[in-house]
C-alpha cells in the first residue's frame, strides 16, 4: 500500500466520520424539534381546556342550567394533567420553566374566579354574578394567560426556526466536504491505482528476468556437471595409461637410470595416482546429478547402521564410540543418506584429538523438516571456514597430515539439497563440532 492509498483512506474515513457527525445531529436536532413541538401541542390544548372550562361558567351564569358546567368539571383536572406534563417537558428548560410556574399561579387564579362566580349565581342568583363578572377581573386573567401562552409558543418556534436554519447550514457544508472529500480521494484512490499498476509491471517484469537467470544458471549448471562427467569419466582411461605406464616404467628401469631419474618417475607415479583419486571424486560427486534416485521411505536408523557397517576397520582403530536418538523414516534413495552419514561420521573419525572420538547422531523435527545432527568431539573448525569446506575439493589441512580430497562434505552438500535441505555446522575450536542437515518430513516435498 503507498502513500496515496494511504491518504485516501484516511480522507474516506475523515468525510465519513463527519458525515456521521452531521447524521447524528440531525438526529439531535429532530428530537429537539419534536420536543418543541409536543410543548406547543400541550400549551394548545391547554388553552383550549381553559376556553371550555370559561364556556360552560359564562353557560351555566346565564342560564343557571348545571349541564353546561359539565366542561368546567373535565377540564379543571385536564389542566391540572396538561401543567404537570408541561412542567416535565422544561425541567431543564430555564426560560419556559419560569413562564409555567408564572402560568400555573394564573390558571389557580382563573380556577378560583370561576369556582367563585358559580358559588355566587347558585347562591345569590345571575345578578350577582353577572356583577362580579362586569368587574372583567376573570378576563384579565384569561387575556393574561393568553399573552404568556402566545409568549411560549413563539419561544418554541423560535428555536425550531433556529435549528433548522442551522441544521440547513451543516447539511450545506457536510454535502460539500463529502463532496470534496470523494472526489480528492477518488483522485488519489485512481493515483495509487496506476502507480500499483505500475509497481506491478515492474515486478512482473524482474520476476520475469529472474526467472530467466535462473533458467540460464539451471542449464550453466547442469551443462558444468555434465562437463564434469564426460571430462572424468573420458581421463579416466588416458590416466590410467599414464599411471600403469609410469608404474612399469619405475619397476623395470629402476636400477638403470640414476637417482634422479628414479625420483623423477616417482613424482609421476604419485601425481598420477593422485589424479586418479581426483577424478574418482569428482566422478562420483557428478553421477549424483545424473544418476536417477530410487525413492521410497527408509528407516534413517538402517542407513545410519550401514554407514558404521562401512566404517567398521575406522571405528575399530580410533575406538570410536557412536550413540544415537532413535531415528525417524525419511523419503530419500537409501544410498545417499547412507553415503551422507557415512562421510560425516567418517570426518568426525579422521579429524580426531588425542582422545576416542565420542560421536552422537540425533533428529529432531524442525518445522517441515526432520534436522539431523552427527556431534563430535574432534578438533573443531575456526568459524571463518565454515562456508567454505563444503566447496569442492577444499581442504584445511594438508594431505600427509590428514588424509583425503576434499570432496566428502561437498558430496552431502549436493545430496542435501536435491531434497531441498539445507547442510550447515556449528563448532568449538578444539573441543568438537556438529553438523546438522536437514531432509523434508512430507513426501510430496521429495522431488
Ligand atoms: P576431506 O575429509 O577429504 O578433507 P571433506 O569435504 O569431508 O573433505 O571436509 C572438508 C574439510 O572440512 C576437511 O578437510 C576438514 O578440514 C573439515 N572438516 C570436515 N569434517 C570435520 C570435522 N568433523 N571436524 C573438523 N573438521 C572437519
Amino acid at each position: 500500500m503507498n502513500w496515496a492509498m494511504i491518504c485516501a483512506l484516511l480522507l474516506i474515513f475523515s468525510v465519513t466520520g463527519a458525515d456521521v457527525w452531521t447524521l447524528y445531529s440531525h438526529l439531535q436536532a429532530a428530537d429537539a424539534t419534536q420536543h418543541a413541538m409536543v410543548v406547543l401541542d400541550r400549551t394548545r390544548e391547554l388553552l383550549a381546556r381553559l376556553d371550555d372550562a370559561e364556556t360552560g361558567q359564562r353557560g351555566y351564569l346565564l342560564t343557571g342550567d348545571a349541564t353546561y358546567l359539565q366542561p368546567f368539571d373535565f377540564a379543571k383536572p385536564d389542566v391540572q394533567e396538561l401543567i404537570n406534563e408541561l412542567k416535565t417537558l422544561t425541567a431543564d428548560d430555564a426560560a419556559q420553566r419560569p413562564r409555567l410556574d408564572a402560568l400555573e399561579a394564573m390558571v389557580i387564579r382563573k380556577f378560583a374566579e370561576l369556582d367563585r362566580t358559580i358559588a355566587m349565581r347558585r347562591e345569590q342568583g345571575s345578578e350577582a354574578a353577572a356583577a362580579v363578572v362586569r368587574e372583567n377581573y376573570g378576563r384579565n386573567i384569561m387575556a393574561q394567560i393568553r399573552t404568556l401562552i402566545a409568549t411560549m409558543e413563539a419561544d418554541e418556534k423560535g428555536r425550531i426556526a433556529e435549528r433548522n436554519a442551522e441544521l440547513k447550514l451543516s447539511s450545506g457544508h457536510a454535502m460539500q466536504a463529502a463532496v470534496l472529500g470523494d472526489l480528492a480521494a477518488l483522485s488519489l484512490l485512481l493515483g495509487a491505482g496506476l502507480v500499483t499498476r505500475r509497481e506491478m509491471r515492474a515486478r512482473a517484469r524482474a520476476d520475469a528476468k529472474l526467472r530467466e537467470l535462473v533458467q540460464q544458471l539451471t542449464r550453466s549448471n547442469r551443462d558444468l556437471e555434465q562437463f564434469a562427467y564426460v571430462a572424468s569419466h573420458d581421463l579416466q582411461e588416458p590416466l590410467r595409461m599414464v599411471a600403469n605406464y609410469c608404474q612399469l616404467l619405475q619397476q623395470r628401469y629402476k636400477d638403470r637410470l640414476g637417482s634422479d631419474a628414479n625420483d623423477f618417475i616417482g613424482f609421476a607415479v604419485d601425481g598420477a595416482r593422485r589424479m586418479q583419486t581426483l577424478i574418482n571424486d569428482l566422478l562420483a560427486f557428478s553421477r549424483i546429478g545424473t544418476n536417477s534416485r530410487k525413492l521410497g521411505t527408509i528407516d534413517a536408523n538402517a542407513c545410519l547402521g550401514a554407514a558404521v557397517k562401512n566404517l567398521d576397520a575406522a571405528i575399530a582403530a580410533s575406538k570410536a564410540l557412536i550413540t544415537h536418538d532413535r531415528l525417524p523414516a525419511v523419503v530419500a534413495d537409501e544410498t545417499e543418506i547412507i553415503q551422507v552419514f557415512q562421510n560425516l561420521i567418517g570426518n568426525s573419525i579422521k579429524f580426531r584429538r588425542e582422545t576416542p572420538p565420542l560421536i552422537h547422531v540425533s533428529a529432531q523435527p524442525d518445522g517441515a523438516d526432520w534436522r539431523f545432527g552427527v556431534r563430535d568431539n574432534g578438533i573443531g573448525i575456526a568459524p571463518e571456514y565454515r562456508d567454505q569446506i563444503f566447496a569442492i575439493f577444499r581442504r584445511l589441512h594438508p594431505p600427509d597430515e590428514y588424509p583425503g580430497t576434499g570432496i566428502g562434505l561437498a558430496i552431502c552438500k549436493k545430496i542435501v539439497e536435491r531434497y531441498g535441505g539445507r547442510i550447515w555446522i556449528e563448532s568449538v575450536v578444539g573441543a568438537g563440532s556438529t553438523f546438522y542437515f536437514t531432509l523434508p518430513q512430507h513426501p510430496s516435498s521429495v522431488l
